[in-house]
């Protein structure tokens, strides 16, 4: 087993990885002494999972399930209401812990109902997808989306605890395990050259899920968003550096339909377009932008999306919410392992775009 310790002002915790740590979770919750718990997963997940944790977990205090549907579809108050409902029924007080049992939709609406369930009660994220583990579960932030938008509404709300058991991963579809390396092919750039390199070196075991590299993997994303959480909890800037590759790529999503391409998919391209970005600045070498290409390439992910136009991408792009005033942020990796966040004037971020082939 391995541990991340994350700490932010007022608050620390640590995050458990490993073959086999869903073992921890008794350890954590005597620790806690909860008056109840409640497991938050939804039908996927719970079909495969809910009896071992909630076996674990009975042990140690009363625990009881609420269960939700599967997609980002139902990120929504719909089932935010459902947990918090479940919570007033079962009669949890301020002393209840719930627990989120899944991927990273799991894990913001369970986090949110936490943090707004009698002003905020304690929480565990059990991340079950890789993506989950490298970054929605780690750094508090929790929430759900609107008709109007991706997660519009939320709170930032630490968890007690991140139980990472990468044997979760054995059920998980291949196509979700490429979202989660787009992530971790991101803090590499975005963060550490060495790091990338090792990527370079075990892409191939980290698809065929080779315990020690997951571990190891999964290990270093966790320092490095712990980092940059530690030192930047409510995004005040260095933070909104983890966003590399989601400008665009948060515009794919909306412009193709969400759910046609995964979240990671879309990140994987956003972040070779703001490579090329940067290229065009003359900020990043060719060479570095092709180990980019070339490392997601290998991954299993696109590079770049077809039937996208330029224009069209770039009204999504103003409209993002990390815009200001209608003018997008770009995160741009100026060599392997260092990023500056810059606003670009649109007529270079169109440029990068039509000689992605973008029309
Ligand atoms: P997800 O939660 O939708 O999970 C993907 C799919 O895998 C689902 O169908 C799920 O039921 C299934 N699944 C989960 N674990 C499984 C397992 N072990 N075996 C088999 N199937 C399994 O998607 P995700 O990629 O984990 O998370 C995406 C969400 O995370 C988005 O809503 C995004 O906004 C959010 N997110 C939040 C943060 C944050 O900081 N809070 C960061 C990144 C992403
Ligand atoms: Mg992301």
């Amino acid at each position: 087993m391995k541990e991340v310790q994350v700490k932010v002002p007022g608050h620390s915790y640590t995050i458990k990885l490993g073959s086999g740590v869903i073992k921890e979770l008794p350890a954590e919750l005597k620790r806690l002494n909860p008056s109840s718990c409640l497991i938050a997963t939804n039908i996927t997940v719970g079909s495969l999972y809910l009896k071992k944790a909630t076996d674990l977990c009975n042990g140690m205090c009363r625990t009881e399930s609420v269960v939700l549907p599967d997609g980002e579809a139902y990120k929504d108050w719909g089932s935010v209401s459902a947990i918090l409902e479940k919570l007033a029924s079962m009669g949890a007080d301020r002393k209840s812990v719930v627990i989120a049992l899944g991927g990273g939709v799991v894990g913001d609406l369970a986090g949110f109902a936490a943090a707004i369930y009698m002003r905020g009660i304690r929480f565990i994220q059990v991340p079950t997808t890789l993506l989950a583990m490298v970054d929605s579960s780690v750094g508090g932030k929790t929430g759900m989306n609107m008709t109007a938008g991706k997660n519009l509404v939320g709170t930032f709300h630490q968890p007690e605890a991140v139980i990472a058991d990468s044997d979760f991963l054995r059920t998980l579809p291949e196509r979700e395990i490429g979202a989660g390396i787009a992530e971790i092919i991101k803090h590499g750039v975005l963060a550490d050259k060495t790091y990338f390199e090792e990527l370079e070196r075990d892409m191939e075991k980290l698809r065929a899920l080779d315990p020690e590299t997951v571990a190891k993997v999964v290990g270093r994303s966790c320092e490095i968003k712990a980092g940059v959480v530690s030192r930047d909890e409510k995004e005040k800037g260095e933070r909104a550096k983890l966003n590399l590759g989601h400008t665009f790529g948060h515009a794919i999503e909306k412009l193709t339909g969400y759910g046609t391409w995964l979240h990671g998919e879309a990140v994987a391209v956003g972040t070779v377009l703001a490579a090329v970005t940067a290229e065009k600045q003359g900020k990043i070498n060719c060479g570095d932008v092709k180990r980019i290409q070339d490392l997601i390439h290998r991954a299993g992910l696109p590079v770049r999306i077809a039937g996208i136009s330029a224009s069209k991408a770039i009204e999504a792009m103003k409209g993002d919410k990390k815009s200001t005033k209608g003018v997008p942020h770009f995160i741009l990796p100026v060599a392997i392992g260092t990023t500056v966040i810059e606003e670009v004037p649109e007529g270079l971020i169109k440029e990068a775009l039509l000689e992605e082939g973008y029309e």
